[in-house]
């Protein structure tokens, strides 16, 4: 099956990432959002990270504009009518994202595929909610999406063979690494990854240590690139409790949120997108 066309609904801090690697890749994307604000904010920050791309000399100035040209943004769902592929990053809500799934459902041409970005929601879940279960699949892009190597895709029960197939080379064709995974809740990545950020809360809750305290030792004690909780504030507070929430309804109480971080959710403190977490950021 021949993707040639994209959408990309959601366009928060994945969504807008995921849309640029797509246009870089050549095709041509339309990026989906309710809000107009969240459009205009994407294409700015689209726009910084392939002029960043230029200053490396990793991309041409011809390139960095035809790259832009690809990329089209809209409110008006319908707008994906022709896409061979949807990806959606909206919030890491099941009914959300079940919604947002049926409405693309009604509107994609049949053939087209319909991937989730979730980071945790069941995929079989999701694609129980459609007219096309076969024809969903769970498409993990990594925060940041433009620089990050893995895709963890997720097959849930009712995947077929030939969407899984389609998906996995539509990856490599980003340049990217997929990894095949099975539907478990947090799936690979974040079963791992979530608990160490919520240990780290419950330190800092526990007065074991400043911030900056505990993200040094990750990062010199164990060769982490950036601190657990420098981390929790580039992934959002919010898609962190998110996360950790359906681990616990998925797993058992041993992956309870901690009770700082549904604070600080509660708070509107949800990291580097709103300008205050762990951190603050100007
Ligand atoms: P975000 O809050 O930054 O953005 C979500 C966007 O979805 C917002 O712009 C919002 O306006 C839009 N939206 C909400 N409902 C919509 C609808 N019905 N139609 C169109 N747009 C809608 O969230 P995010 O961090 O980009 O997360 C998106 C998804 O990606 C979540 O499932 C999350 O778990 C997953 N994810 C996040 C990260 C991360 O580091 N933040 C990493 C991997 C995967």
């Amino acid at each position: 099956m021949e993707i040639k066309q994209v959408a990309v609904v959601g366009a928060g801090t994945m969504g807008n990432g995921i849309a640029q690697v797509f246009a870089q890749a050549d095709y041509p994307v339309t990026m989906i959002d309710i809000s107009p604000a969240q459009l205009e904010k994407a294409l700015a920050t689209i726009g910084r990270s392939l002029a960043k791309l230029v200053e490396k000399n990793r991309l041409d100035e011809a390139e960095r504009e035809r790259t832009l040209a690809r990329l089209h943004t809209t409110t008006d769902l319908q707008a994906a009518a022709a896409a061979d592929l949807a990806v959606e990053a909206v919030f890491e809500d099941a009914a959300v994202k079940k919604q947002a799934l049926q409405q693309l459902d009604a509107v994609l041409p049949r053939h087209s595929i319909l991937a989730s970005n979730t980071s945790s929601i069941s995929i079989t879940e999701l694609a129980a909610s459609v007219g096309r279960p076969a024809q969903v699949i769970g498409m993990h892009f990594m925060n940041p999406v433009p620089l990050m190597q893995l895709v963890e895709i997720i097959r849930g029960l009712q995947t077929s063979d030939e969407t899984a197939t389609a998906t996995v080379d539509m990856v490599k064709r980003l340049g990217k690494t997929p990894v095949l995974v099975n539907d478990e809740a947090g799936f690979v990545a974040n079963r791992i990854l979530m608990p160490m950020i919520n240990e780290a809360a419950y330190t800092l809750m526990e007065g074991v240590a400043s911030a900056e305290a505990i993200d040094t030792v990750m990062k010199l004690g164990m060769n982490h690139p950036m601190g657990p909780l420098a981390l929790a504030d580039l992934i959002g507070l919010d898609v962190c409790l998110a996360i950790m929430e359906v681990l616990q309804r998925g797993l058992g109480d041993k992956y309870r949120p901690c009770p700082l971080l549904r604070r600080m959710v509660a708070a509107g403190y949800l990291g580097r997108k709103s300008g205050r977490g762990f951190y603050t950021y100007s």
